[in-house]
């Protein structure tokens, strides 16, 4: 602190002003009470620790979405004991390692992948034509953890939308298992949680979502090779971005099958979903704009992320969601990761608490201790609650139109306004913008603008973010697009 000292008053003031401003932006646990407090009484003022947002601006605020009629019919429909009975039936197989035999009716992840796609026809036949299932098969040539070619099988269930079909959501679950060792491909390796719960989730909304008529396109996939390295979710991605699909949103449902830690500890009704912040894919040139004027919790996954919470952190759901602004936990990575790296905006659903005792372990009782991934550590409920957010985000999505493509904001000249343009989204009715204070998580306003693509707002694109989604005429809306600089 050689830079002050009494003989310079000017930089003492501004000493005592930084203090304060600190302790009102960011609490007490950085600057302490009495410091910032002293601090404030000098100059006059009194800082509460949590002031009202700033700026204020146009605009009502943002509510969460309800679930509409048909929604809430879907999750009612959500069945526990559905998703049990097929989490025991995919244990049964022994072993689902991605090396396992793939030609015994009963056992390995040949059975399983057999199994998987039979349930998702039977599921399809009552579909009218409108769900197709597809093995998407491939063989993965010697790599890390596959020592020889290995056929690799993906299990894609697609509901075609009825007025978008080119416009994708996709959630996936991995029906590998695995032991300690990862390369032992003959041990029990019932893989319960990890990640028979995320099949059991496309499995079942496959079930639900059978019968009914969504406007975008909705895929629901069991892939293979996760623990090998991402070998199955890396084809599925690169087969979307090959075909120039338009995936608007990915999850991946991988360890949703309990709630309780390896302590004790319960949260029967939070699910985390990870969603990483500065993009993957993101170049150099993006890196230079974010840096310029930030952006970095603005990526197209975050958005997705806050969709989530608007339309599946409700009573209908039953659960909080518990958004993770970083990728994947430490040390782990996962289906949503192949996405990312090809543009398209994704994210990871897991359980609150993981217990390590039952991942990735030999069936083994040690010390008195149970190890492994046995369904009796599985909290189906707790399942079918994960499988209800899922449900809400999906139908949601491909419910409401797309998100709108180019939105840009009008840099031109320097103002203490906002031009905002973006292109016109197929089903749209009208546009809303949305903004909020830069240090606020969530959208906090919105301001209906019709159904110009255009907006000019009374608010200085320096203080806030702004975002663009499109509105139908039912009211369903569509994730925010974050506008970059036109220039
Ligand atoms: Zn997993």
């Amino acid at each position: 602190m050689g830079y002050m000292s009494d003989k310079e008053p000017h930089a003492a003031t501004s000493r005592r002003i930084f203090l304060a401003g600190s302790a009102a932006t960011f609490g007490a646990g950085v600057v302490t009470g009495p410091v910032a407090a002293a601090a404030s009484e000098r100059r006059g003022h009194h800082h509460p620790l949590h002031p009202a947002p700033w700026p204020d601006g146009p605009g009502r605020r943002n509510h969460p979405q309800q679930p509409d009629h048909e929604l809430r019919a879907i999750l009612a429909e959500i069945d526990r004991h559905r998703i049990e009975a097929n989490i025991r039936k995919l244990v049964s197989f022994g072993t689902r390692h991605t090396l396992s035999t793939q030609d015994d009716t009963h056992h390995g992840i040949g059975a399983a992948r057999d199994w998987i796609f039979e349930t998702m026809r039977s599921y399809a036949a009552r579909s009218g034509g409108r769900m197709t299932v597809e093995k998407q098969s491939f063989i993965q040539q010697p790599a890390d953890r596959v020592p020889t070619p290995t056929r690799i099988t993906n299990i894609l269930a697609t509901l075609h939308g009825s007025r978008f079909p080119e416009r994708v959501y996709v959630i996936s679950g991995h029906y590998d298992s695995r032991v300690t060792d990862v390369m032992n491909s003959t041990s029990f390796a019932p893989g319960a949680d990890d990640d028979a719960s995320g099949v059991a989730v496309s499995l079942e909304l496959a079930r639900v979502l059978a019968t009914r008529r969504p406007e975008a396109t909705i895929v629901l996939a069991a892939v293979a090779g996760e623990e090998q390295g991402l070998y199955g979710s890396t084809h599925m991605a690169e087969a979307f971005k090959k075909a120039g699909v338009d995936v608007q949103g990915m999850f991946t449902n991988d360890i949703v099958g309990s709630s309780t830690a390896d302590d004790g500890t319960r949260d029967p009704h939070s699910i985390r979903l990870f969603a990483e912040g500065v993009p993957t894919d993101e170049t150099p040139a993006q890196a230079a704009i974010r840096q310029a004027v930030g952006g970095e919790n603005d990526s197209a996954s975050r958005q997705l992320a806050r969709f989530v919470t608007e339309v599946a952190d409700n009573r209908f759901t039953d659960m909080h969601v518990r958004i993770i602004y970083r990728r994947d936990r430490y040390l782990r990575g996962g289906d949503h990761i192949p996405f990312l790296e090809r543009g398209y905006p994704a994210g990871r659903f897991t359980e609150p608490n993981e217990n390590f005792n039952h991942e990735h372990q030999d069936v083994r009782v040690e010390n008195g201790v149970q190890f492994g991934d046995l369904p009796r550590f599985c909290d189906f409920g707790f399942i079918a609650r994960t499988a209800r957010v899922n449900a809400a985000t999906l139908w949601s999505l491909a419910a409401a139109p797309g998100t709108p493509k180019n939105a840009q904001v009008i840099t031109t000249n320097l103002t203490n306004d906002t031009d905002l343009i973006w292109d016109a989204t197929p089903g749209a009715a009208r546009y809303e913008v949305v903004w909020r204070p830069t240090i606020e998580p969530e959208w906090t306003h919105v301001i209906d603008v019709g159904r110009a693509t255009h907006a000019h707002i009374n608010l200085s694109k320096d203080n806030v973010f702004f975002g663009v989604r499109s509105v139908d005429h039912q009211g369903h809306r569509s994730p925010a697009a974050f506008p970059t600089p036109k220039l």
